[in-house]
């Protein structure tokens, strides 16, 4: 393969470039359980000195155990419906989804589930699979692994199963395989079945729970993990997104103060909900429910107020997205490296209280206890590296455009910062230069 060279690449040709090789993948991925399929009805593999098509997969084509098995039973449940074939040509199911679906897969119900399967995801289709063959309740156990691991395991590397059919991919870890993955898994539709691995202080929390709550609610521990959870769950929430019971009405107040207000929180939260509001610019939403944030659309640096309207939930990579569009890639680089490096130092006991301001100089944000001007403050600590004083002199000339509140009145039609570089003429002093 040549060497791909991006340096001249746009971003929309590199999108672009990935989405032709993904539909590449999946037609050749098509083509090949086609041929597997083949040899395998051939029984071809026996030629090339192995006894399984999984063996021949794996000793011949020197693919992963796993790689083989999946490609194995989407090639035999291709064969059976070729449907399967043409889905997955066009990207419509992915090999993870077949292999969760191929054993309950018959002429008369293969066109339903896999249009129900289409562009779902693993997880989907496990529930996908739940309804329509549920299984009964896992009974609660509590073992110690080290007794019975070797009853739940399946051995899939053992020299023996290289001549059998391959395994139906499980979350089961081979023999010796240690911490076991938990596990959260549909049973029927609204029973799952969790599997976790606890430590010796949590096992005996659960002990006493069940001897305390004997009398009353029950000593399950399904029963006690599931009030634990809601427990969690309600507290969490509270803390998170202000959500409660009893919510109090928001005070109305004029002062501009960071943390975003119980109300708003509540509103914006429940508006969005739980989910972040970034949309493309092809009007698709983002799907992510972790590492919520709540952004201000009009940007707190540049005098954004609480109202709700102006505030989304972000998750944190597109938070930072916006902040990159906002303030450039390299400023939003350089604050990352600063921050960085001060946890760093404070993990190793070396920071001073505020190795690195905040957006604006004349904001409360600024170093603690210092009252210079800033260039002297940047040549006063000695941890730092061009690149801090650089950001540090950009972050004074972005609060220079467009900080309001804090700042005295900066005319908005001054021009916005997207560099690390300070411009001709700027606050980068020949004292600051050589810090
Ligand atoms: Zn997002």
């Amino acid at each position: 393969m040549a060497r791909v060279c991006f340096d001249d690449m746009s971003d929309d040709r590199v999108l672009e470039r990935v989405g032709v090789l993904v539909r590449r993948s999946n037609e050749s991925t098509a083509e090949l359980l086609a041929y597997l399929a083949e040899i395998d009805d051939r029984k071809l593999y026996r030629r090339e000195a192995t006894s399984s098509l999984f063996a021949y997969c794996v000793e011949r084509l020197h693919m992963s155990e796993s790689a083989a098995a999946k490609r194995i039973w989407a090639a035999r449940a291709a064969r059976r419906f070729p449907l399967l074939l043409e889905m997955i040509a066009r990207g419509e199911i992915h090999l993870a989804g077949v292999n969760l679906l191929a054993a309950h897969l018959t002429e008369a119900n293969h066109a339903e589930l896999l249009a129900l399967a289409r562009h779902k995801t693993s997880r989907d289709i496990e529930k996908l699979v739940a309804a329509i063959a549920p299984r009964p309740d896992v009974p609660s156990r509590v073992v110690a692994l080290q007794q019975r691991a070797h009853e739940q395991l399946i051995d899939m590397l053992a020299p023996a199963a290289l001549s059998q059919e391959p395994p139906l991919l499980t979350e089961q870890a081979p023999r010796g395989a240690a911490p076991r993955p938990s596990v959260v898994k549909p049973l029927a539709p609204r029973r799952y079945e969790i599997r976790v691995t606890v430590d010796e202080e949590t096992h005996a929390k659960l002990v006493q729970l069940q001897d305390l709550l004997a009398a009353t609610a029950g000593s399950d521990p399904a029963m006690i993990i599931s009030r634990a959870i809601h427990s969690l769950h309600q507290k969490t929430l509270t803390r998170k997104a202000a959500i409660t019971d009893g919510p109090r009405a928001g005070k109305a107040t004029d002062i501009r103060s960071r943390p975003v207000p119980a109300a708003v929180k509540r509103a914006v939260w429940t508006r969005d909900a739980a989910r972040c509001a970034f949309v493309d610019d092809k009007g698709r939403r983002c799907s992510a429910t972790r590492f919520l944030e709540f952004h201000h659309l009009d940007n707190w640096a540049r005098g954004a107020d609480h109202r709700v309207e102006r505030i989304e939930l972000r998750c944190r990579a597109h938070n930072q997205y916006q902040a990159e569009l906002d303030y450039g890639v390299e400023l939003m680089r350089a604050r990352r490296h600063g921050s960085r490096r001060l946890r760093e130092n404070r993990r190793a006991g070396t920071a001073p209280p505020r190795a690195f301001p905040g957006e604006c100089e004349s904001s409360r944000d600024r170093p603690s206890g210092w009252s210079g001007p800033p260039q002297q403050w940047a040549l006063a600590e000695p941890q730092k590296t061009e690149a801090d004083v650089r950001a540090y002199a950009c972050l004074r000339l972005a609060c220079d455009s467009h900080c309001i509140a804090p700042c005295e009145q900066r005319a908005p039609s001054s021009p916005r910062c997207s560099s690390s570089s300070p411009p001709p003429g700027a606050t980068m002093t020949p004292a600051i230069a050589r810090s």
